[in-house]
């Protein structure tokens, strides 16, 4: 099958009016290339529905927010996977995968500095890198090995980036971390979960980000994908769900209800707490009135990258 929806990781362009939000195509930026339109990705979208505030934080204010090591752990593996999966069938061991450890986060770490920084105080191993922290990755990348051959298989791609403009001009993407497609034409779509925090927590927003890009599969290929499919490798156990089309397309209304909801508070301002127990994962209280914080001054909104997700958000 033909994949419409791959790109290179974007690119964005300056922004001319910073003031007010818009939903309409963006004219062309003093270079004469086409402005990157906003857009709505399952990270921010998952922040606005959880906390407008943090979705402000992240999107608007973009206030930094240092890695945490699960986070950046969860990243390596992501990669230590899409390598896995570049070697031919019968060469997917998980020796193979354990030596591909050291090199990829060599390479991280050289694109990313502050990460290797998290890490210097840790014990090294004879090989220089940080020892416990290595065995931990490699850990999540046994279990994976529990749940499945990769032998068996053969992604049509990894670390896939999806992008799709609703009817309404709703414009959304993202990242998915391997889609599968067998020979009928049968898509699944694979997401690893590698974080710290407890499941239970994280499970309805992995399948929100989930039915997200289902949404931009079915809205780019024209095929409900037939199963999404969640790794959680901290615990070996895996998640496997069959959306249908209807079901989709009320997800659609709710993903179209949300963009909405952020254009109408992107004009005035008016992102409100939301406090609830994912508080204790926000890098923001300090800033934030439910914990006697005060936030920034509204900057206005920041076109044209409201929705833009990181590489982190993508290996939570
Ligand atoms: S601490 Fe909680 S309520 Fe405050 S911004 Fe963060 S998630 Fe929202």
């Amino acid at each position: 099958m033909t994949d419409t929806t791959a790109s290179a990781t974007p690119t964005d362009t300056a922004p001319t009016d910073t003031t007010q939000p818009t939903d309409t195509a963006q004219p062309a930026g003093d270079s004469g290339a086409p402005r990157r339109r906003p857009a709505l990705s399952p990270s921010r979208a998952g922040d606005f529905k959880q906390c407008p505030l943090l979705y402000r934080f992240r999107a608007i204010d973009r206030i930094p927010e240092p890695p945490t090591k699960a986070q950046v752990r969860g990243t390596l593996v992501h990669s230590v996977l899409e390598r896995l999966f570049a070697l031919p069938r019968g060469d997917r061991s998980p020796e193979r995968a354990h030596e591909l450890l050291a090199p990829t986060w060599e390479e991280l770490s050289q694109q990313s500095p502050e990460w290797a920084e998290l890490f210097a105080e840790d014990e090294t191993g004879p090989d220089g890198h940080a020892a416990g922290w290595l065995d931990g990755a490699g850990k999540l990348l046994d279990a994976y090995f529990g749940l499945e051959d990769p032998n068996r298989l053969e992604p049509e791609a990894c670390e896939l980036h999806v992008e799709t403009e609703l009817g309404s001009g709703v414009r959304l993407r993202g990242y998915v971390d391997r889609l599968d497609v067998a020979p009928t034409g049968e898509i699944r779509v694979v997401d690893y979960k590698t974080g710290a925090a407890p499941r239970a927590i994280g499970e309805a927003k992995a399948l929100f980000q989930m039915k997200f890009y289902a949404v931009v599969l079915w809205r780019t290929r024209g095929v409900v994908p037939r199963q999404l499919k969640l790794m959680y490798l901290r615990d070996g156990q895996d998640l496997a769900y069959t959306p249908d089309e209807d079901e989709l397309a009320r997800f659609e209304r709710t993903l179209e209800a949300i963009w909405s909801a952020i254009l109408a508070a992107g004009r005035t301002g008016d992102f409100r707490p939301s406090p609830s127990k994912l508080c204790d994962w926000c890098a923001h209280q300090s800033l934030c009135p439910a914990f006697g914080g005060t936030p920034p001054e509204y900057p206005g909104w920041p076109e044209p990258t409201g929705g833009e997700e990181s590489a982190l958000d993508r290996a939570d």
